[in-house]
Formats: C-alpha cells, structure tokens, sequence
C-alpha cells in the first residue's frame, strides 16, 4: 500500500459529498439505534421533559485504519486473557496479597473486600461466575528505533460493565453501509475495501454470554420464570449501547431480561431462604421472576454508592445465588494494581495464571512498563521519575478507578503527587505512555463535524464462565469461553482521555491496512 495514499487518508470532501455522506450517517445512525441520549449540554432538560429525544452516539465519519497484524493479535489472543483473568479471579488469596496493600488507603477498594469476606464468612452460594470481559489496547510505535515495528500495547483490562458492545456492532455495519452506498469518495477505493471493513459481532456474542450463564443456572424448586436482571445506573445516556444487548438476548435466546437501577435494587428484589435473588417488576407486581444472572453495568465506580444502603444492595446481591457478572473478586481482578503487577518484569505470576507458555509470551508482548509507586526498589526509581517533570511527561498516572475521568496525564503528574499525602501514592501505579502511529478523521459529535488527528483504541471482548475453586485443592474450570468481537475508540489527539459517554471520544470501526 503506498503510504502517500495513507497519508492523504481520509480525504477532503466536497461540500455535496459531505452532505451526501452526513445525511446517510444520521439518518441510518437513528434508524439503527446507534444513538445516545442527549447531553444535558446539547439539549436542556426542560426541553426535553419527558425524556423522548436521542441523537447519533459520537461517530467517526470513516472507519480508521488499523494495522492488520495488530489487529488480528488482539482477538486472537483474547482466550488467553480470559483463561488469564478468570484464574485470578479464582485466586483469592493471591488476590488479597494484592489487595492488602490498598486497603488502608482506598476506601472504595476496602469496601469491596469487605463485602466480600462478609458474604465468604456465609458461604457463597454459586459457584460459577461470568466475565465479560474488554482488554484495550493501543498501537505503539517505538520511535527510538531505527526501524519502528509496530505492535499492541495494551491500556487495561476491564472486568466490570465492559461497555460499547451493542453500538460496536453498529457502527462497523454503519461504515460498511456507507461504503457499500458508495458515499465514500472513490480515491478511497484502493483502501476501502469488503475484505478491509471489520464487522464486529460483538452485540450478538456478549449476549450469548449471558444466555449461557443463564442456561447454565440451576434453578431453585421454585418454579418461577427466569430471568437475566441488568444493574444500571440512572439516569443512563449510553441506554442503547445495553439495549442492543437486551434485544439479542430475547430474539436470539428467548431469555428475558429487566433493568434495575442499582439505588432501587433492595425495594424490588429479596432473597429466598437459600438465597435465590428473587425480582418483582414493578409493572407486573403478581409477577415474581427468579433471576439466574445479575449483569452488573452500574456499581463500578464510588458515584454509584452515594449512602450505606447501596453497599448493603451490592452484598445483597454478592450473597445471592444468582451467578454475578461480575463478583466482586472477578471486579478486583480488573484492578490498574493487578495489571501492574503483571507486568513486572521477571515476575512469576503471569505463569503461575497461564502456564501455557506460547500463550504467555504472546500476552506479555502486549504488557506496556507499569510501576508501582510503594517502598520498594522499583517503586522508589518510579517515585523519582513521577516527581520530576522532564521524565513524568512519559507516563501517566492512575487510581483504581473504572469509568474514565480518573488519571493524571504526564506535566500534571509531579503537582498532583505534591498535593497527595505520600502514604497515599502506593494506591497509584505509574504507565509508560503508550504512542501510537500519527492518524487522522472526523467525528461527528451533537452534529458537529470535528477534523483532525486522531488516536484509535482497539477493545477486544471475551467472554469466560467459569466454576469457582470449591475447596483448598480445587483449582475450579472454565466452562466456556470465546472471544467477542471488538470495539474501535477514537479521540481527537489532543484529548488525553478516550472516553465516549464522558465525551471526549467516538465509536469507531477498523479498516484494516
Ligand atoms: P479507565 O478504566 O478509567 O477507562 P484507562 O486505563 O482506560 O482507565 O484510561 C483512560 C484513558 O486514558 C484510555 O482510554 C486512554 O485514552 C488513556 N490512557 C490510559 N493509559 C494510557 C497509556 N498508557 N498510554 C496512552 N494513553 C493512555
Ligand atoms: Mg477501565
Ligand atoms: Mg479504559
């Protein structure tokens, strides 16, 4: 491929190819239910009283171009990072070795491992456990080397409300859409391309992860209709992004989902005397359903626990024998701490988890630098270059925290750690910046049309259910387990956070080079 051609990728449009091309985006966007709803900056409440209004998810114009090798590495990997983390997840000793060290300094965290000793102290009552999973990643360049090869590096491992899977699946049929319409300029035709356009079928296979947990469920003597109950946050924007998985679920499985607010969790579900999560919708009050699968896309975040009665609603459903994706030991599993230790160079525990060595090194080539900022050796060296602005423009800094929003990015690192009780640090881990290839697009965001350079983050879902170690010799199994599809992220390369719903980026599809 002639790089000149890359270069001038995506191309200037004339204004009636940009009206042709925006026209179809819209319209095909709204019809397809690649939307959101609108930003209280986009559209006052009062305007919009009864909730009614939607708008096209921030889109990009043209599928990115993304290295195909990269690409193919990312989901073929994928099975070994869910074997991986789901063997942590079931490791909970090794879990609290890490966990320990947070928990004089992280309140979030300690309160998540003391709900979950609370609910071991009982008993857990299900032994099996989802994940759906998304490992990000970017493409790094090194630009020391002579030659710079590139490869993936991954951001983080997410284990809790994964998000962007419905409306990843629609705008890849969104960009082939557009191309198959010939709405593209035709000096686009040489990269353009069926075989280059990547769908993702991630809608489809997260929803067969919960169908399968869901099948998977032993039902109490009960006999009540099942169910599959979705954790949301309220008010939630990004509501089609979980519908689409919703939707899949009931026509392709027959399982019926509902959702729940998680503030409303203890006023509409209660628990059976085995501990059988039992829900009552509030539109059907006769009606009790048995829920076989808590689908958690709300409690990742301290927001989400404003009083004492939301962490009694996450032990109420920790406690349950419904099967959780995911438990609170699979959600610290996804914790920035844990992704640092596994990358410490020469460290044991990436084995001990996947002992299949080709799959090992596979995986640890996607490991970018990440330090920890304790009382070790390793700690202290990172602790110097964190503190001083020349070396902290490399990296970026970051809390165990999901959602975005969290991290200090590179000058800002040296005056936040001043301001930051140095008992305080060991909570954060240090990363290497990873720089990615220079590459352009636009967005389309509330209408507007943003131009310019662009940096892409490729997601990769897996899905793994799996039974829990059951005593001190059983090292449990995984029952299932398969890679999901992907998700392409991409943000303006001024914006050093990538997150869509907090705004600062856009749903994307790889077109692969
Ligand atoms: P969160 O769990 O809040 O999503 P992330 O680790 O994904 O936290 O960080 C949020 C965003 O910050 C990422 O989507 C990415 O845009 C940027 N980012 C994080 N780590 C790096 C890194 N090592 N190199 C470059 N960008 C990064
Ligand atoms: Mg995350
Ligand atoms: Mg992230």
């Amino acid at each position: 491929m002639a790089s000149k051609l890359l270069g001038n990728y995506p191309p200037e449009l004339s204004q009636e190819e940009e009206h042709y091309l925006l026209s179809n985006l819209k319209d095909w966007s709204i019809a397809h239910g690649l939307a959101v709803r609108p930003a209280p900056s986009f559209i006052q409440p009062s305007q919009d009283p009864s909730g009614v209004l939607a708008t096209t998810a921030p889109v990009t114009v043209f599928p990115s171009l993304f290295p195909g090798s990269c690409f193919k590495e990312g989901l073929a990997i994928q099975n070994a990072y869910n074997k991986l983390y789901s063997a942590i997840a079931r490791d909970e000793a090794w879990l609290q070795s890490i966990v320990e060290e947070l928990l004089g300094i992280d309140d979030f965290v300690a309160k998540l491992w003391q709900t979950h000793l609370t609910v071991k102290k009982q008993g857990y009552a299900q032994d099996l456990s989802l994940g759906l999973f998304r490992s990000d990643y970017m493409v790094h360049q090194d630009p020391s080397e002579a030659n710079p090869t590139t490869g993936l590096k991954q951001v983080e491992f997410n284990t809790i409300a994964s998000s962007f899977g419905g409306l990843s699946s629609q705008v890849s049929a969104l960009h082939r859409f557009l191309f198959e319409l010939d709405a593209y300029p035709s000096s686009t035709s040489s990269i353009i391309k069926t075989e280059a356009l990547q769908q993702s079928r991630s809608a489809s296979l997260l929803a067969k992860g919960l169908a399968t947990a869901h099948k998977a469920y032993v039902s109490s003597s009960a006999n009540l209709p099942l169910c599959v109950l979705f954790i949301v946050q309220d008010p939630e924007r990004n509501v089609f992004d979980q519908r689409h998985l919703e939707y899949a679920l009931l026509a392709e499985h027959r399982v019926r989902s509902f959702r729940l607010p998680f503030g409303e969790t203890l006023s509409h579900t209660r628990l059976g005397s085995d501990r059988t999560l039992l829900y009552t919708p509030p539109n059907s009050p006769s009606t009790t359903y048995e829920v076989t699968t808590v689908y958690f896309r709300a409690g990742y975040s301290p927001d989400d626990y404003p009083n004492d009665d939301d962490w009694s609603a996450r032990l109420h459903l920790e406690k349950s024998r419904a099967i959780k994706c995911p438990s609170i030991l699979t959600h610290l599993a996804g914790s920035k701490k844990v992704q640092q230790v596994l990358a410490t160079p020469h460290s044991p525990h990436l084995k001990r988890f996947l002992p299949d060595e080709k799959a090992a090194a596979r995986v640890l080539a996607t490991f970018a630098p990440i330090y920890p900022l304790d009382n070790t050796q390793a700690g202290k060296e990172a602790r110097k270059l964190a503190t001083d602005p020349a070396s902290a423009s490399r990296y970026v800094l970051k809390p165990q925290r999901e959602g975005g929003g969290n991290n200090i990015y590179r000058k800002a690192i040296p005056p936040f750690l001043e301001n930051l009780p140095e008992t305080h640090w060991p909570a954060y881990v240090l990363m290497e910046m990873i720089e990615p290839p220079p590459l352009r697009n636009a967005i389309l965001r509330n209408g507007e049309l943003q131009r310019g350079g662009v940096i892409c983050e490729l997601g990769v879902y897996g899905v793994c259910l799996w039974r829990d170690a059951s005593g001190p010799e059983q090292k449990g199994e995984i029952l299932e387990s398969w890679e999901a599809g992907y998700l392409l992220r991409t943000k303006g390369d001024q914006s050093e956070e990538g997150g869509v719903a907090a705004g600062f980026g856009a749903v994307d599809s790889c077109c692969l080079v």
